[in-house]
């Protein structure tokens, strides 16, 4: 063969696919710009993968895909919008940092902050409006790597479901803030409230929750009796009560755990913790949306300097933070737990596998941990002190049962 028949060949039928390639083959065809927004598309959709089923590389991806392909041409198409689907999700949400989620020691930004995530490990969510960008740039490597075989854009979009502006993250809140509005209202709402803010229920998820979907559980996620002591109490969002129409478990913040206690043995079983039965749900909801926006009002009246922000809006037109704030305030301090742990929990399709796969010593662990970061009126060292107090005491009498023993020993001996 020639030399240069054996380049054409080399570049036509015996190019590997790999990444290198990828990019080579992005660069003969996009802009700049176009190859970078790709390979920044890629790796996200990379570290999705990761997050959904740790230590799935994309190779496996690839792999799998090609093999449904062949066997089961019928489903692939619904195969491949699943998977785009949840990279919308997974785009649309917080999610962590792609300069954070792999360090690599020689990046140069290490010593100085991240300026994508200003270290805190992860970045909020794309708008509403870029999500078709996003789209188009995933698109990229996966024609690349022999996904979309056979696949028109036409038909990809028919069923992909893409978020609207009214549906973007609104803007989390910070635990003074939190403080403040809780402040405003009293008693029952108060709770609900402060329940939002720690647990992350969605507007009408938490109003319909009942006591018997409460259980006393002990940290190996076991009931205990009535009345003993417990690790936590466990909520089960029943199915019908979920966006996603899936039941899943939330559990209760530490911090307002006695408070939770006491209103779900008070309430009479039937009867929704958070709402009046003779109101519906939606009503319900839309009444604490509207209150909140007043309240934050109120303190934006009051006092300009350090809440006016509350009463803001962004561009599209909507406030900056509203009720949903507090959902995503759990959300946000969930996942700085554990990457995902939030994301579970507030019922985000995307990470409940992962969930999922969760021992129950690692969900004690996270729910431990989680207490620090939940917690609004405490001060997060006064609730270490207050562990540590505890420890201090029961090691105490546990040194006071020791020296009786001892002494029950000598007196015995003693009198032998
Ligand atoms: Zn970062």
């Amino acid at each position: 063969m020639s030399s240069y028949v054996q380049k054409l060949y080399e570049r036509t039928v015996k190019t590997e696919l790999s990444d290198q390639g990828f990019e080579e083959w992005l660069k003969e065809r996009y802009s700049k710009g176009a190859v970078t927004s790709a390979k920044s598309a890629f790796k996200q959709l990379k570290i999705m993968v990761d997050v959904k089923n740790k230590g799935t590389t994309w190779n496996d991806i690839v792999q799998e895909f090609l093999v449904l392909q062949k066997e089961n041409p019928d489903n692939y198409l619904k195969l491949v919008q699943g998977f785009i689907q949840e990279f919308i999700d997974f785009s649309f949400h917080t999610r962590p940092c792609v300069r954070c989620y792999k360090k690599n020691p020689t990046d140069n930004y290490r010593g100085k902050r991240c300026p994508e995530c200003q270290d805190t490990k992860e970045v909020s969510g794309v708008r509403a409006i870029t999500i078709p960008n996003m789209i188009t740039w995933i698109k990229k490597p996966m024609r690349y790597y022999g996904l979309l075989k056979g696949i028109s854009n036409e038909d990809l979009r028919d069923d992909l479901i893409l978020p609207t502006i009214e549906e973007e993250e609104p803007e989390p809140l910070t635990i003074p803030f939190i403080k403040a509005i809780l402040n405003k209202v009293g008693g029952k709402r108060k709770l609900y409230w402060w329940f939002v803010a720690t647990i992350g229920t969605r507007g009408s998820e938490g109003v319909q929750i009942v006591p018997s979907d409460c259980k006393f559980v002990d940290e190996e996620q076991m009931p205990v009796p009535y009345g003993q002591d417990y690790f936590r109490i466990k909520i089960t969002l029943r199915a019908g009560t979920t966006k996603t129409k899936k039941s899943r478990e939330i559990f209760v913040a530490k911090e307002i755990q006695k408070d939770m206690e006491r209103l779900i043995k008070n309430t009479p079983d039937g009867t929704p913790l958070f709402r009046d039965p003779k109101s519906s749900i939606t009503g319900t909801r839309d009444y604490n949306n509207e209150l909140f926006r007043e309240v934050c009002k109120d303190l934006a009246d009051d006092d300009p300097n350090t809440f006016g922000i509350l009463n803001k809006k962004k561009e599209s037109g909507f406030y900056k933070f509203s009720f949903h704030s507090f959902r995503s305030f759990a959300v946000t301090q969930l996942n700085r737990v554990d990457y995902g742990f939030g994301h579970a929990l507030a019922g985000h399709k995307v990470y409940m596998g992962m969930y999922n796969r969760l021992t129950v010593e690692q969900k004690k662990e996270y729910l431990e941990k989680s207490d620090e970061y939940l917690a609004i009126f405490t001060d997060a060292k006064q609730l270490n002190a207050k562990d540590r107090k505890i420890k201090e005491l029961q090691q105490q009498h546990l040194d006071f049962e020791q020296f009786l023993l001892e002494k029950q020993k000598h007196q015995s001996t003693s009198i032998e």
